[in-house]
């Protein structure tokens, strides 16, 4: 079994469940006593968060790339970025590293190829859904046209991100106001899928909350970063 990487604590309330993740999914398949063979790079996100806000995306890659040599010296052979969000670094990341990254975009197109999907909602911080990283990632390279919802819409998704969940808030009426803006945008516009594109977002919502094929990029990141730990 190969031993992951992970640069986690962004925030760490995902991480944390990550780790069951992984581990949940390696015990099922390999059997017996196995888990998953981990390195945590745990951030403090305070520090990461106050980048991402400022802009200082240069900053916050050097912090990324530091730990991912550091997480690669001491033995990873795969890294995995626990959040949507920095996969806007990714690139720089794969680029100071010999190991490969699991992309959650790619794992997250893969599972919607399957599913037929090719119009989904995307759900996610402001900088996932404003910015190309990643709606442009899915368009390019999987003819994955990501909806997103307007200004309005974005900033209560991502105050519900950054005000409540990676504080470990979870609240009904956050929940309500999530498949409000679903609801909005399914009567708006042709889609057919939903993307949890933040990986706190699975504290909140799920596939029981929804008559359309549901996306958690949370739960599909680890299984991708499980199986390939397998292979
Ligand atoms: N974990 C979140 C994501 O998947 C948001 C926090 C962050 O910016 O990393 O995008």
């Amino acid at each position: 079994m190969k031993t992951l990487g992970l640069l986690g604590g962004m925030s760490w309330e995902s991480t944390a469940i990550y780790y069951r993740l992984i581990n949940e999914i390696v015990r099922e398949r390999a059997g017996g006593l196995h888990s998953a063979r981990l390195l945590l790079w745990s951030f403090d996100f305070d520090e990461i968060a106050a980048r991402q806000h400022a802009g200082d995306w240069a900053g916050a890659s050097a912090m990324l790339c530091e730990a991912a040599r550091k997480l690669e010296a001491a033995g990873a052979e795969g890294l995995v970025i626990c959040t949507n969000t920095m996969h806007k670094l990714a690139g720089e990341v794969q680029a100071v590293v010999g190991v490969p990254l699991i992309h959650i975009a790619d794992a997250t197109a893969a599972a919607m190829k399957n599913a037929g999907v090719s119009r989904p909602i995307l759900l996610a911080t402001r900088f996932t859904m404003e910015q190309d990283f990643y709606t442009g990632r899915l368009k390019d390279r999987h003819a994955i046209e990501a909806v997103v919802p307007d200004p309005a819409g974005r900033e209560v998704i991502h105050r519900i991100i950054y005000e409540e969940l990676v504080r470990g808030i979870v609240s009904k009426s956050s929940k309500a106001a999530l498949l409000e803006e679903v609801e909005r945008l399914r009567s708006s516009s042709a889609v057919d899928g939903l993307i949890m594109g933040c990986t706190e977002i699975t504290m909140l919502i799920g596939a029981a909350d929804f008559d359309i094929p549901v996306f958690d990029t949370t739960g599909i990141h680890a299984e991708a970063a499980a199986e390939f730990a397998l292979q």
